[in-house]
Formats: C-alpha cells, sequence, structure tokens
C-alpha cells in the first residue's frame, strides 16, 4: 500500500492525494488550485491521474481547494462513488455550481477580451495605432448588451470565424450539475466499503460544517493497515460545529501513516473566545456614530459564524436591535445548508438555540436579500444596519456597489473577517484604513479606486482575526497529543513551504516521524 502525494505539495490548494493498494486506487480530494490564473491554469487544466483508474474517492470537505475539480473526475470518466459526509455532498451542491459558474464567466470574459482586440486591430490596422472613442464605443456595442452582458453568441462566432484561440471553461455547469450524482452522504463513524479489503470511517474535523478526517483501512490476510487524512484541521472552542475529534474508535487508534494538513503550522492564533466581546465593540461604536457595518463575507463558514455571534449579542441584548442583511444568494444558499444539519452542531449551540426551539441562522432583524433590485434599494437605507455581501475578498460582487455608497462616510465601518489575498481589492482597503487609522485620521483620507472611480476611504476599517477555520500549531498539535491515536509516521501536506517546514521540525522535535512529501512523491505504508 502507498499513498502519492499530487496536490497542496508545498502550497494549500489543489489537494489531490491517491491511496493505492494491489485491487484498488482511491483518491483522496479532487481540489482546484486557486491564485493567479497565469499559474494556476496549466496546473488545473489537466488531472494528474486517469480518472478511470480510480475505484472511489474519498472527500474530506467541500472548500473548493478540496473539491473544486470533481466536475472534471466524473467527465473524464471516474465512475465510482465519492463518500463525504452528508453536510459535505449537500454544501457540494451549492458550492460546485457556483465554482462552474465562476468558470464559465471567466472564460467568456476571456474571450471578449481576445474578439475586443482583434477588432480594436481590424480598426485600426495595426497594433500601435490608438482607437478611437467611437470605434471603441462601436466594438464595445457589437460584443456587449446594456453595460455589463456580454453577447457571447457574437463573441463565439467572432472567434471561430477567424480562428482566434477560444478559452472553453475548466468545466461547465451541466458538468458541475452531472458530478452531483456521484456523491454518497455517509454518517460520521460509520464504516463504509470503499474497495476490495478497503474500508472508510469518518470522524469529525471541527474545521467546517461536514468536514471531516478519514480513517481508511486495509485489511488482508490478517494484516490491517491504516491511513488517517486529516482534510482540513479545525479550532477548538469555535462557535456551531463540534470540536476536532481526540476520541478515536478502538480499531482506528494505530495509525501507519497520518496526512495531515499543516496551514499554520508555525502560527498562534488569537483565542476563539475573544471573538465576541470584540464584534460587540466594533458594532456598538458604530451603531453610537449613527454609521452601517459593511462585512466582505465568505459565504460558506464565516457569514454563519456572525450570524451565529450576532444572533447571541441580540438575544442577551448587548446589542441594540439593528437590521442584519445577508445579500448574497449563495450565503443565503449556504446559511439554509447549515440551518438542515443540526447532526453537526456542538453542545453550546443545541443548549443556545435548539433546546430554546430557535435556530441559531434565523432571528428577527434578519432578512436574506436575493434580488439584485432589492440590493441596490439597501443603498438608500439611511438608518444603521449591519450587511453581510460577497465576495469576502472584495474582488467582485454586490459588497462593491455597498462599499461605493458607504466608504466616504467616517461613521461606517468595514469589518474584516476573512483572509485577504495579496493583491486583491479587500487587502488594499484593509492597508490603507489601518494606516490611516494608526496615523491618527490626520490629513486627507486614502483614496482607493473602484468603478473606475476614485472614492475616499473615510470609513474606519476595522479587521478581526481568529475567525480563521484552520487550527494553529497548538491545535493541531493537541489532535496529535491529546487524541487516542498512536502515530507512526507523519506526511506533512497543505502548508505554504515556511508553515510546514516550521511545522515539521517542531513536530520532529516532539518526537513525531516526519516527512514532507514533494509533488509526485510516493510514502509506502
Ligand atoms: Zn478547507
Amino acid at each position: 500500500m502507498h499513498v502519492a502525494f499530487y496536490g497542496a505539495t508545498g502550497e494549500v490548494t489543489g489537494s489531490f492525494h491517491t491511496v493505492v493498494t494491489d485491487r484498488d486506487t482511491t483518491l483522496l480530494d479532487c481540489g482546484l488550485f486557486q491564485g493567479r490564473r497565469k499559474e494556476t491554469e496549466a496546473k488545473n487544466r489537466v488531472l494528474p491521474v486517469d480518472p478511470k483508474i480510480f475505484t472511489n474517492m474519498v472527500l474530506s470537505h467541500a472548500h473548493i481547494d478540496h473539491s473544486g475539480r470533481i466536475p472534471m473526475l466524473t467527465r473524464d470518466g471516474f465512475s465510482g462513488h465519492i463518500f463525504c459526509t452528508r453536510a459535505t455532498a449537500h454544501a457540494c451542491k451549492y458550492l460546485l455550481r457556483d465554482s462552474a459558474k465562476i468558470q464559465e464567466g471567466d472564460a467568456a470574459y476571456l474571450n471578449y477580451k481576445t474578439a475586443k482586440v482583434f477588432l480594436a486591430k481590424l480598426k485600426t490596422g495595426g497594433e500601435q495605432a490608438k482607437i478611437s472613442a467611437a470605434d471603441q464605443q462601436e466594438i464595445k456595442a457589437l460584443l456587449k448588451s446594456g453595460d455589463h452582458d456580454l453577447r457571447l453568441d457574437v463573441v463565439e462566432k467572432l472567434l471561430r470565424e477567424n480562428n482566434l484561440e477560444r478559452i472553453t471553461p475548466l468545466y461547465t455547469l451541466a458538468e458541475a450539475e452531472e458530478s452531483l450524482g456521484y456523491f454518497q452522504g455517509v454518517p460520521l463513524h460509520q464504516t463504509v466499503t470503499i474497495g476490495t479489503e478497503l474500508f472508510c470511517t469518518f470522524y469529525g474535523a471541527g474545521h467546517i460544517l461536514g468536514s471531516a478526517m478519514s480513517v481508511i483501512q486495509y485489511k488482508a490476510e490478517g494484516q490491517t493497515k491504516t491511513v488517517l487524512y486529516s482534510g482540513d484541521l479545525g479550532r477548538f472552542d469555535k462557535p456551531i460545529i463540534k470540536d476536532p475529534t481526540l476520541d478515536f474508535a478502538e480499531e482506528h487508534r494505530d495509525i501507519d501513516l497520518m496526512i495531515m494538513e499543516s496551514t499554520y503550522g508555525s502560527r498562534v492564533h488569537e483565542p476563539v473566545t475573544d471573538m465576541k466581546p470584540m464584534l460587540k465593540k466594533v458594532l456598538t461604536e458604530t451603531f453610537a456614530r449613527g454609521g452601517s457595518v459593511i462585512i466582505p463575507a465568505f459565504a460558506y463558514g464565516r457569514t454563519q459564524e456572525l450570524l451565529y455571534f450576532m444572533h447571541e449579542l441580540f438575544l442577551a441584548k448587548e446589542i441594540p436591535p439593528m437590521p442584519v442583511w445577508v445579500d448574497s444568494p449563495l450565503a443565503t444558499d449556504m446559511t439554509n445548508v447549515f440551518g438542515e444539519h443540526p447532526e453537526t452542531y456542538d453542545e453550546e449551540t443545541h443548549e443556545s438555540f435548539l433546546r430554546k426551539g430557535l435556530n441559531p441562522f434565523d432571528f428577527e432583524q434578519l432578512k436574506f436579500v436575493q434580488s439584485v433590485e432589492e440590493s441596490m434599494a439597501l443603498n438608500r437605507e439611511s438608518k444603521s444596519h449591519i450587511v453581510l455581501a460577497g465576495s469576502g475578498m472584495c474582488e467582485g460582487g454586490r459588497v462593491l456597489h455597498h462599499l461605493r455608497h458607504k466608504i466616504h462616510d467616517e461613521r461606517n465601518t468595514v469589518l474584516i473577517v476573512g483572509y485577504m489575498g495579496q493583491n486583491t481589492f479587500g487587502r488594499r482597503l484593509q492597508e490603507l484604513g489601518e494606516k490611516y487609522q494608526a496615523d491618527g485620521r490626520r490629513g486627507e483620507p486614502p483614496m482607493v479606486r473602484f468603478y473606475n472611480k476614485d472614492y475616499p476611504l473615510k470609513a474606519r476599517v476595522v479587521t478581526l482575526g481568529g475567525f480563521s477555520a484552520h487550527g494553529d500549531r497548538q491545535e493541531m498539535t493537541r489532535v496529535l497529543k491529546e487524541s487516542n491515536l498512536v502515530i507512526k509516521k507523519i506526511a506533512l501536506v497543505h502548508g505554504e513551504e515556511e508553515q510546514t517546514q516550521g511545522f515539521a521540525e517542531y513536530l520532529r522535535r516532539e518526537g513525531f516521524n516526519v516527512v514532507v512529501p514533494f509533488h509526485g512523491q510516493s510514502v509506502f505504508v
């Protein structure tokens, strides 16, 4: 038996590992590489292993960097089942569709750009000459209807007739829909057969709704080999979902190889318990100024954690009953998924909400915005309110028009609750806003440019850390040391070089046998 690593080696995205026995090849996760298109396009385009050879697949959780290439897998000949928890299967229904729409949108936009450049060259007869405003207008009218909608049929026809390079999406919405038929939701702690003499049992990983560690056992000729795949590991004492499992069934405790994530292997987070008072402080101060709070929020997990904390604060009358708007169709769908899986909730959620007949994600002031018109109407709302809108890194989506109407007003707060990637608009807001605050808000406010205009960033920008879905070094070590597992070897994946190597050194000092596999490496069990 061996495990081979083809993704999330020396990086945090594109998880793709295989467990190979004499009779079966099992795929662990089938994630998308995320980051700049230039760097990820080639890595995403071709699956590293022919999907036809897999007996089955095991999926740790629904995040796109673990599930995002499943539609390619099923399109290209995979014929097994995708085993995961029921909540993960449910979440994938929305996340994979959403991912397909993004893939289709990106491809359409790139094709539009190719067509536009081609038409501009026709007008000027060469690359260098400057195209007139009238010609630009003409090209735009040909390729777009209104301001935003691409005329895809015209774009495609133009590319075809002129033999121009046409980008196809990584997968289509139809392919994503088709892949959903392969999912097989399994309850935690229930063992399923996933191959010849090969079995899988899920244990909660505490990372996101539905996330699981998978114990994979090969039992043949009186011998047992056990691989434990951590998937992404969560934090302890987070709201809503149960903590990472420490108590494993007796037959699952002797681990020959643990495949373990290492995202924050060299870091220590702020404690989870400090989050609610910090949130309360930000909301109270903003409301006292007569301002509103705008939260760029990730649809799956972060939005629901914030709603949970707000609901608690409202119930305890610790903050005034201001309206809360969730302005993201995906976040609305994902909140419904959370609402339908109380089996994943921790004891505290049962005590604070369920036993009182309350749903943590449903309270009087909470409204879910559906249409674009409703979303636009919110801009005219002058009373204090809270709006959560996507995208999480402010790279697009409805959050932008909320920012456009709110960032010039110093009474308002932009509350950042998630990681802002380098070179994203969210990161820019965060850096400029925090610097202006640190400088005592003296002088002219920084200007930020979006929607082709400059806006003064007068709203306060506050970052609430500690919402991370990944455990830090201490929390991951707790799973290794405080659980009843006996681990022979650990393979570290899913971390940037510095985090993984730092964690590896630390774990070796603690007495563990650790390998950091490179791309394509096999580790024998
Ligand atoms: Zn994850």
